[in-house]
This record gives structure tokens, sequence and C-alpha cells, in this order.
């Protein structure tokens, strides 16, 4: 019975366990996904997007200055009216790029005529553009730029320094009839451009990055490292399709692990993407923290409630088997439980090869006790020779309360004549004992049966003999102990 309860608790805590781990990794991870989305969302919504706003209109203020620039050059009567005018005189054109040149502060301004196929630069006539040569292929190319872009953004090593990068604003010349006449414009020193996208990625902690729309990455910081193109980087080959395609675009994808977020959107004076990432918001650690701090609390929090539960369970069980076991007024063992100590006791003797007796004892005219003096003078007398018997058992000895007043002590390692000896004792104790409460005098006896356990015998045989010899000890006159032989 016992066993039953203490599996039936074991199996309590465990589902309490499992149900409490449960309840607080759901909500500690509902509410860290509900955090980290909102995150992702704020930063992918918000944050990125104003970053690349900011940048944008700062890299319109320095970039559009030079194509501003190149298109007054291409606006310009006078370039047009020399070029008209067979390109006599070079060294006004030549004054005039180094005027553009020394002005705007840009390092180096060009006129390409179409006609002569000159390469004017603010230091003089530099070469003649030649269709088979490959560093001259942009001419070409500006050229046969469709009549809607006057202009493009190129970078390119310098014609007039071929050590350095520039950012070339290349463009179109028309004359006052719209027929092409050259190419024109100014450069920047590419130095520059990358001093500003790092200026960005050191204020905005976040990587910045141009690319042309085929996806080749035209312009980046000199920390970036990293594939040349779109195509051939982890993480974006497979976006870049989606980047390349729409004029602005924010998502995140998995890079190494971490979560990176991509804002892209296509700059329309130079046809290039402005590319802003950031990986993992720093937030994302604090996130993360919380709920590793939080799962850790619902441990102790889980722990501390199974400690308690499994404390108070103990305790309730404990008082439940008392309760099942024993006899609330007397103390004594109930008569339910009688079995299973018999089963015991049984079991040792069995082993040992030693006796067992039981005595059965009965309180005589208890009947007038309750009659004359109340009920609750009869629970008095009951609990009075409870004690007492109690105080004559030895550990191995067990009290029950067989009936009403009625009491079997079963007693191991005993025979016959000792329990015989030993129920003698308890009957002179009992009739030499006065109850005195409130003035009245009860005095009490009672009348014993004794039975020693045979072969084979089963409990219930054994109690019947001893109760046979209670029977005959009340026929002979009560007060008295008779043994079943
Ligand atoms: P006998 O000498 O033949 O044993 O007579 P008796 O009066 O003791 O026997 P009987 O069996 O006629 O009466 C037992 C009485 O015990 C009857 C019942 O009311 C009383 N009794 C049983 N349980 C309790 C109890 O818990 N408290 C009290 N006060 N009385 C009880
Ligand atoms: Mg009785
Ligand atoms: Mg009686």
């Amino acid at each position: 019975m016992g066993n039953h309860v203490w599996n039936d608790k074991k199996k309590f805590i465990w589902l309490l366990s499992i149900l409490l781990l449960v309840a607080f990794l759901v909500t500690s991870g509902i509410s860290y996904k509900v955090a980290h989305d909102s995150l992702s969302q704020q930063i992918e919504g918000n944050t990125l997007p104003l970053t690349s706003d900011n940048i944008y209109s700062e890299i319109q203020q320095d970039l559009l200055r030079p194509i501003f620039i190149s298109s007054l050059m291409a606006q310009d009567t006078f370039v047009r009216d020399w070029t008209l005018n067979r390109e006599q005189d070079p060294d006004k054109l030549i004054r005039y790029l180094k005027e553009i040149q020394d002005k705007y502060g840009t390092i180096t301004s060009f006129f390409v005529s179409e006609h002569s196929r000159n390469y004017y630069h603010s230091t003089g006539i530099l070469k003649k553009i030649q269709d088979v040569e490959v560093n001259d292929a942009w001419y070409f190319r500006v050229r046969s730029l469709p009549p809607t872009e006057p202009f493009e953004v190129n970078i390119d090593a310098d014609t007039a320094d071929r050590s350095k990068t520039t950012v070339f604003v290349n463009y179109k010349v028309f004359d006052f009839d719209g027929n092409f006449i050259g190419v024109t414009g100014v450069g920047l020193a590419v130095e520059k451009v990358k001093a500003l996208i790092e200026l960005y990625q050191e204020r905005y902690n976040r990587r910045v990055f141009f690319t042309d729309r085929q996806g080749n990455i035209t312009l980046r910081g000199d920390e970036y490292q990293g594939a040349d193109s779109l195509q051939n980087t982890p993480g974006l080959d497979q976006l870049a399709t989606r980047i390349l395609t729409s004029p602005s675009a924010a998502f995140s994808y998995q890079r190494n692990g971490k979560t990176v977020y991509l804002n892209s959107r296509l700059v329309p004076e130079f046809k290039w993407y402005l590319i802003v990432e950031q990986e993992d918001a720093p937030q994302e650690q604090a996130l993360l923290n919380t709920f590793w701090g939080n799962l850790a609390l619902s441990l102790v929090v889980t722990i501390g409630i199974l400690l308690i539960s499994n404390m108070t369970l103990g305790r309730y069980q404990r008082k439940l088997e008392i309760m099942a076991t024993t006899d609330k007024l007397t103390g004594a063992a109930n008569r339910q439980v009688f079995e299973e100590f018999f089963g015991q006791a049984l079991a040792k003797g069995k082993l040992a090869n030693t006796p067992l007796a039981v005595v059965l004892l009965d309180i005589d005219h208890f009947k007038k006790v309750n009659d004359n003096y109340g009920h609750s003078m009869g629970d008095l007398v009951l609990k009075t020779v409870s004690h007492l018997l109690r105080g004559q058992l030895r550990a191995e000895d067990v009290l029950c309360r067989w009936g009403g007043e009625e009491f079997l002590i079963l007693l191991p390692e005993m025979d016959l004549s000792h329990a015989a000896e030993f129920a003698e004792q308890l009957r002179s104790l009992i009739s030499q004992r006065e109850i005195k409460v409130n003035g009245i005098h009860i005095s009490i006896t009672a009348s014993i049966g004794v039975a020693e356990l045979q072969r084979q015998e089963s409990a219930e045989d054994l109690v019947r003999r001893a109760d046979l010899a209670l029977y005959q000890a009340k026929t002979a006159g009560r007060n008295q102990v008779v043994l079943n032989q």
C-alpha cells in the first residue's frame, strides 16, 4: 500500500517537473522570439532603411557634385562652340579643363572629341582614343548609351595616371542640333569615396558597399573582406537576383551562423545599388542573456517548487499512512494492518524457526462504564488501557485495536507459556489500575485469551482460537487469562 502511494508521488513530481519546465521553456522561448522578431523587424524596417537614407543623402551630396559639374561641362557653350570650330587652339580648352579642376577640386577633368578622338586633359592632349584599345572601351560604351542616359558613373584607372583608381563621371556632349560630339567629365579619387564609406561604417557600425546592376561590387571600404560580387558572396548568392531586380529590398540571411540584416536600394544617379548590412544587432546578445537568465530562474523556481511539493507531499503522505494504519482514539494499529504485521512476523519467524503468539484482551463490563459515566469516560478508559498495554510491549510487539474495547497483541518469538505469563502480567496491571477523573474512581478488569501459532495455521484461525479462549475466560467469571492449547 505504501509503495503505491510512493509511486504515485514520484509520478506526480515527475509530471509537475515536466509541466513546469515545459511551461517555462515555452514562455521564455515565446517571449524571446517575440522580442527577437520585433528587433529584427525594427532593424529591417526601420534602422537599416534610415541608415541607407542617411548614407544615400550624404553620397548624393558628395557624388552628385561631380555629376553636376560634368553636366555643366557638357552643356557649356564654350566647349561645344570650340569643338564645332574644329578644335582650334587646344590650349583654350586645356585651360578651361584646368580651371574646372582647380575650381572644383576634382583630381581630373577631361574632354574627348568624337571628331578628332583626342583626349584633352587639364595638362594637355594625352592621346588619341582608339576603338581597339581596351583601356578606351569606356568611351565607346558611353557613346552607345541609350538617349535616356546622358552619363555613366564608372570606376577605372585614370588615363592621366594609371596607378590611381578614379570614379569617373562620363557625360555625353551634344552640339546645338543634338548630334553627339564627344564625352566630358571629371574624376574623383576613389580613396575619397572609400574614406566616406569607411566613415559611414565606423559611424553607423554597419557594412556599406556598392554594386553595379550586374552585382559586381564596385565600391567598398578597405576593411571590407569578401568576394568581388554578390553572386560570389556566400549567403548573398541566393539573394543576388532579388537585390538586383528591385529598386529596394530589406531582408535578413544567415552567414556563418549569424543573422545578417540587409537593406539595398538603387541609386539611380549612378545606376548602382547601395547595400547596407548589419550583423547581429548588439541588442540581440542582451535578448539572449535575458532568455538564459529566464531559463536559469525558471530552473531555480522549478527546483524550489519541487522541493516544497516533495516535502509537503511527504508530510501528507506520512499523515495519511498513519491515519490509514492507526486508530485515532488509542493510537494502536487498526485491524486492517494487522494482516501486514502478521505476515511480516510470520516470514521472520519461519526463517528463524521461532514461535509466535497472540493475546486477545477484552475489557469486562465496559458497557457499564459508558452507561454509568458517559461515553467520554469510556473513551478515557480505552485510552488508559491502550497506554498501559503499550508500556508493556517490546519493540517487536504489535498492539492492535481489534474491536470496540478489544485489543489484540502480536508477540513474535514468544511461545504459549511466555505469552501466558505476559498476559497474566497485563491482567494484573489492569485490575490494579484505578482511573480517577473529577472525583470519580473507576476500576476495571479484563479477560484475556492466549494462543500460539501452530504449523500451517492462518492468522484468522490463530485469532479465532484466541477468541475462543477469551470467551472461556468471560464465561469462567472474567478477569482471568485462558490459554488455547
Ligand atoms: P463483556 O464483559 O461481556 O465484554 O461486557 P461488555 O459490556 O464489555 O461487552 P459489550 O460487547 O456488550 O459492550 C462493549 C461496549 O463497548 C459497547 C460499546 O458501546 C462500547 N464501545 C465500543 N467502542 C467504544 C468506544 O470507542 N468508546 C466508548 N466509550 N465505548 C465504546
Ligand atoms: Mg467486547
Ligand atoms: Mg467487554
